[in-house]
């Protein structure tokens, strides 16, 4: 199979300017040049946590395997109860979990259940025992309009059906999905391998922790993030460290990231400072774009497929600038990763919620600030700024716990307007 090319794809679009891309634009552009990978292992259940699931998994039994109960209690045949008056039951047995009760439960009868043990034949209906009265070793009364006939009653297959799908191939395994495979009997699952991604920070001015700071350099920050967007988002990764604003440095650096990873990313570099090199560099080793994105921060962008000696890799350039370099990576990146990565393409979640403070917006590009989302005094949840939103202060984005989304099309926000946010953090 061809794929098509970077300019087959940007071709397509009408009015096409490269320094001038909305986000929405650069995303579908990213979305539709990036191929997947197709490699599978298979893994222990456990080990497959946070991985991408590679083949719909097909339930081979039902779940639960037979009608059982919900509730500690009594079955019994909902034909039974009649309205508005009291039923006294014979007790003709007992079942557990576990176990099965094999009798014949007859008109006037009923069996005492635990939780989960499956359903004598003939029951279709479970009265709590806390709802019962005046029970005996032999006999229960079921005072009337306590329960409706088939009430507490989980139904064979009722949580997974012989062969539904349980889970679609490119879900991301969460602890649940993974209690999931454990419930169908499955040991293992096939999961996609996982990507490498090298990464290395360009400019002569960095200096890596445990260096001197000369005068004039500043700590090299981006490689630590993302190394840690990265490793969140379960990549095996190949940090290359800091390249020097030279020829010769940077492209034997873009070789050996892309022999030895699926995907590279850099940081600096793809603005138009005069030491900047790597653009040249990246455009002789593959097919690029160089984009300026309506968007604050993170405006420029290259983007593309590069090669060395027959291997192949993708590859983001994202400015140096530290806030622009975790929004460029959430906003591009990360989605581009998990479609390389096989996984199924969902937007992240947007909540709508009030500004408590103004925000200053320019229209015509997105804007991603910087919020702190929490209760204000009466309770409400509503979002604020963190503190100065320059795309050097990386205080801004440790501060926040979301960053605030404000469409290309809008200008000012007033206080109390709602904004969209996409938090950080979740459940486990
Ligand atoms: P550049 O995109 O190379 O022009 O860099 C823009 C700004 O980001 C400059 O102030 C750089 O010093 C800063 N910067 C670039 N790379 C890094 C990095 N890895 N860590 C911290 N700051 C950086
Ligand atoms: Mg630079």
């Amino acid at each position: 199979m061809t794929l098509p090319s970077l300019n087959d794809i940007v071709s397509c679009i009408s009015g096409y300017d490269p320094h001038a891309m909305t986000v929405e634009r650069a995303q579908a552009v990213i979305r539709e040049f990036i191929h997947p990978i197709e490699a599978v292992e298979k893994l222990p259940i456990r080990s497959a946590l946070s991985r991408v699931l590679a083949q719909d998994i097909v339930s081979r039994i039902d779940v639960p395997a037979h009608d059982n109960s919900a509730m500690d209690g009594y079955a019994l045949r909902g034909e039974d109860l009649a309205e508005g008056r009291e039923l006294r039951l014979q007790i003709i047995g007992e079942v557990h979990a576990g176990d099965r009760f094999t009798g014949q439960v007859g008109p006037g009868q009923c069996v005492r259940i635990m939780t989960g043990a499956p359903m004598p034949a003939g029951c279709d209906t479970v009265i709590p025992q806390e709802l019962t009265v005046d029970a005996d070793q032999s006999a229960v009364t079921v005072p009337p309009g306590r329960v409706r006939a088939g009430d507490n009653r989980r139904l064979r297959g009722e949580d997974l059906a012989l062969g539904s799908v349980a889970l679609p191939r490119g879900r991301i395994l969460r602890p649940s999905d993974i209690g999931l495979l454990a419930s169908l009997g499955l040991a293992e699952a096939p999961v996609q391998r996982r990507l490498r991604v090298a990464f290395f920070s360009t400019g002569d001015e960095l200096r890596s922790v445990g260096e001197p700071l000369d005068e004039g350099c500043v700590y090299d920050s981006n490689r630590y993030t993302l190394h840690g967007m990265l490793t969140r988002l379960g990549c095996e990764v190949l940090d290359m460290g800091v390249v020097p604003d030279d020829p010769a440095a940077l492209e034997a650096a873009f070789r050996s990231a892309c022999e030895e990873a699926d995907a590279v990313i850099t940081s600096g570099g793809v603005s138009v400072g005069a030491a900047d090199y790597t653009k040249q560099i990246m455009a002789s080793l593959g097919e690029m774009a160089f984009w300026k994105i309506a968007m604050r921060p993170g405006r420029p962008l290259a983007f593309g497929r590069i090669r060395s000696r027959g291997r192949e890799a993708y590859l983001f350039g994202l400015p140096g600038n530290p806030v622009a370099v975790t929004v460029s990576f959430s906003f591009f990146v990360r989605d581009a990763l998990l479609r390389l990565a096989g996984a199924e393409a969902k937007p992240l979640p947007r909540l709508r919620v009030k500004t408590a403070t103004a925000i200053r917006k320019k229209a015509g590009r997105t804007e991603y600030q910087r919020g702190i989302l929490a209760p204000d005094d009466s309770g409400n949840w509503s979002v604020r700024l963190t503190g100065m939103q320059g795309s050097g202060i990386l205080r801004s984005m440790s501060d926040a716990n979301c960053i605030i989304e404000l469409e290309h099309d809008r200008g000012d926000v007033a206080a109390g307007e709602e904004v969209a946010v996409v938090l950080f953090d979740g459940l486990v």
